[in-house]
């Protein structure tokens, strides 16, 4: 009987069938990963990684968190998915979890970021045209390098040309604004916009923060001209930034906030949470997935929120992101070609002033460090939440090393 747990293959021997028969999306490293636990991640030669992307800011309880495996392996044992034709109850919960949490709000489940974003533009633009009955307010303002995701109308949002590249025609009635400019808002916020989408921090887009004030001058500007504000939280919410949505740092409520990435633990899982005045945008019938609300993701993703909760990861991730920002930052006393670090909690990057990202990730991966970089010239560290002032060191420290051996002995492509 054939059994894909033992296949007998080698990490190189997978890798080169992965290259030949996966779609050519992505730029793997050589690196098989077969097994996670904690803050660490092993690949299928043995070698052992110490965690500081974590699944793109997914896993955020880290690898096999105990009560994660418990509550999904129950729940795979009693119900998998049902249709939205019936409810089942981890969907219940967790949309009630999702209200409590934003303040009487009204929760669409769906399985990706772009999806909690694609829904979101759809619920702005048909409540306009539905419900306040503006059939002319289908407009949307976004911003320069923001990061929104691939589908067409999430990729529209995506204020960066490169990922429009070949894609064109994209959908209409996008408009893209400068980051924490509110003047440049302004101008293109009209009687036709339905919506401002914009990110707490644009992470992709280079990890750049809002400044204090600017979310809650747009929403002020947003609600003056009748339009709704977005945020996406799907890289900074549950929990990133060291409060559970990032706004709450930022005194302001938009109208609909898109979460995906961390909710599910690593389940594939995503949400939208409006206010009841948008809600009814959505009716039977006008948007909807057959994925929404798989018993065995929302199951997953209550755990990850009781998890959050009952092991205070909020105020330890505040804290310790701020140490983490303050070690990274150290760095650039020691070594003249490091610029500083930048951003909040567990979303941290650190800058050069030359295109060495590359190298160091190359060079921690061989360390056993996995990082991530943002462009040529930043790295980008999305620890666990559950990641300890140790691990932190620990990264530090072989971070501090490859930075020394790229002064000793620069990359190539540097000249
Ligand atoms: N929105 C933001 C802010 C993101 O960072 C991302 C992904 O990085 C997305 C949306 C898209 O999410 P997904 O890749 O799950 O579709």
């Amino acid at each position: 009987m054939s059994d894909s747990f033992n296949h007998g293959l080698s990490q190189e021997e997978m890798v080169e069938i992965g290259r030949r028969s996966m779609s050519l999306n992505f730029r793997q490293a050589p690196v098989v990963l077969v097994r996670g636990e904690g803050m660490y991640a092993w690949d299928r030669a043995g070698a052992r990684y110490l965690d500081f992307v974590g699944g793109i800011a997914v896993n955020g309880l880290g690898y096999s968190h105990p009560r994660l495996i418990n509550a999904a392996t129950r729940q795979l044992r009693q119900l998998w998915h049902v249709s939205n034709l019936y409810f089942n109850e981890p969907q219940i919960l967790l949309s009630q979890a999702l209200a409590d949490r934003y303040g009487d709000g009204r929760v669409f489940l769906c399985n990706s970021g772009a999806e909690a974003v694609e829904a979101a533009i759809k619920l702005a633009r048909r409540y306009a045209v539905k419900v306040l009955e503006q059939p002319k307010r289908t407009g949307f303002v976004s911003f320069k390098s923001s990061f929104h995701g691939r589908t067409l109308g999430a990729l529209t949002a995506t204020g960066q040309p490169k990922y429009h590249d070949g894609f064109k025609p994209l959908i209409g009635g996008f408009k893209y604004a400068d980051f924490n400019d509110l003047d440049s808002v302004s101008k293109l916020v009209d009687d036709k916009t339905c919506a401002v989408i914009v990110e707490p921090i644009q992470a992709e887009g280079g990890l750049y923060t809002a400044e204090p004030g600017f979310l809650s001058a747009v929403k002020r500007l947003c609600e003056e001209r009748g339009a709704l504000l977005i945020l996406d939280e799907v890289q900074v919410g549950c929990g990133r930034t060291g409060t559970f949505f990032a706004y709450e740092q930022e005194n302001v409520k938009p109208d609909i906030v898109t979460l995906a990435k961390a909710l599910g633990g690593g389940l594939p899982i995503g949400a939208i949470i409006s206010n009841q005045t948008c809600a009814p945008g959505f009716q039977p019938g006008s948007h909807g997935s057959t994925f929404s609300g798989n018993a065995v993701a929302c199951r997953t993703a209550l755990a990850v929120l009781e998890v959050i909760e009952d092991d205070s990861l909020l105020d330890h991730v505040a804290a310790t992101g701020a140490w983490f920002g303050k070690q990274l930052d150290g760095l650039k006393d020691r070594f003249d070609f490091v610029t500083g670090s930048r951003g909040r909690g567990f979303i941290q990057g650190l800058g050069f002033d030359k295109p060495w990202a590359p190298a160091a990730l190359e060079r921690c991966t061989k360390r056993g460090l996995l990082v991530n970089k943002l462009n040529t010239n930043t790295l980008r560290f999305l620890p666990p939440l559950i990641a300890q002032r140790s691990h932190i060191k620990a990264a530090v420290d072989i971070l501090t090393d490859v930075l020394a051996d790229l002064e000793r002995d620069p990359p190539a492509e540097a000249g």
